[in-house]
């Protein structure tokens, strides 16, 4: 089959060049946007991470400022950083790095990060407004999905989609915008039973669960669109997704490529959140 490549390069573009417009207004009037980058790890693939987004905010002409709290930090440690930059006028945003130490969870600490200035939508106070249709930020990467598969044109109302994984950063929160996209979502996650058979009948997959090639041909149903939001490291060092891309290409009518789909809009869209942070700081 002819499998349109969902690419996120195009719209990625697109958001930068109309947040770096946003960004220049707010410098031009006194500050540029300042975002915060609190880090409590040592793990490589963060420094990578860490310095991309560094990137992308410079290249947009956003202020980041990064914290390594070092990998033997403690709840309380973490938690007083949040807050002292969730009350700090000169932070308008705040992006708090995975993995954190051993024994600690985003649920432990993400409470300490303001909802006014969480840009990545993680605090219970976030995914609350999101499950209620409310207004607030709404994780990045879920949101990118959504922009993507508007982008290309693949109509959500009324479609039924999967969703493979419900991590609170990634599969719960999109399962809420696709809802209010008025798609049926279905959730699977590791303890689905015969996960094919749950996939096999949507009209749209998404992958984000972190394993490598879960998602085969077999998975999915002829002309089917997939996302891959997977991002992970093959024994060889590259970064591929949760998709077994030969396979399902050979029934899927699109597929996002990994790297180059999910990953540009979502580092895109944090920037964007980045200046509307600002923004609506400067306003109040
Ligand atoms: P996570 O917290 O580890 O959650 C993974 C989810 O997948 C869990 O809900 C888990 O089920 C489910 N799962 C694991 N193995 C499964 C299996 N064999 N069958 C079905 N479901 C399975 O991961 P995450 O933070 O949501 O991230 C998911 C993936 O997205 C990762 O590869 C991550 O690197 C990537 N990611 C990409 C971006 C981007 O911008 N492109 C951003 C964030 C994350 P249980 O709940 O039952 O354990």
């Amino acid at each position: 089959m002819d499998t349109v490549s969902l690419t996120g390069k195009e719209l990625a573009a697109a958001i930068n060049a109309d947040t770096k417009v946003r960004a220049a207004v707010l410098t031009a009037s006194g500050t540029a946007p300042r975002l915060a980058l609190i880090v409590a790890n040592d793990d490589p693939a963060s420094a990578w991470y860490v310095n991309s987004l560094r990137k992308a905010a410079e290249r947009i002409g956003i202020a980041c400022e990064t914290v390594d709290l070092g990998a033997d930090a403690t709840v309380a440690a973490i938690r007083a950083e949040l807050e002292a930059h969730s009350a700090a006028a000169s932070t308008d945003a705040i992006m708090l790095q995975t993995p954190l130490p051993a024994g600690i969870t985003l649920d432990d600490v993400s409470s300490s990060i303001a909802a006014t200035k969480d840009v990545d939508g993680v605090s219970p106070l976030s995914l609350g407004l999101l499950a209620s249709g409310l207004e607030g930020f709404v994780p990045a990467t879920s949101e990118a999905v959504v922009e993507l598969l508007k982008q290309h044109q693949i109509m959500l109302s009324g479609r039924n989609v999967t969703v493979v994984g419900r991590s609170n950063i990634v599969g719960k929160p999109l399962a809420q915008l696709l809802l209010a996209e008025n798609a049926t979502v279905t959730i699977a996650h590791s303890r689905t039973a015969d996960l094919p058979s749950v996939t096999a009948t949507a009209d749209i997959v998404v992958a984000a669960a972190g394993r490598i090639g879960l998602v085969t041909g077999k998975h999915i149903r002829e002309g089917a669109v997939v996302v891959d939001v997977g991002t992970n490291e093959a024994p060889d060092g590259k970064i591929v997704g949760d998709v077994e891309a030969d396979s399902v290409r050979a029934k899927a009518s699109a597929l996002s490529p990994v790297p180059g789909g999910v990953g540009p809009v979502t580092t895109a869209l944090l920037m964007r959140h980045v200046v509307t942070a600002a923004e609506n700081a400067r306003r109040a």
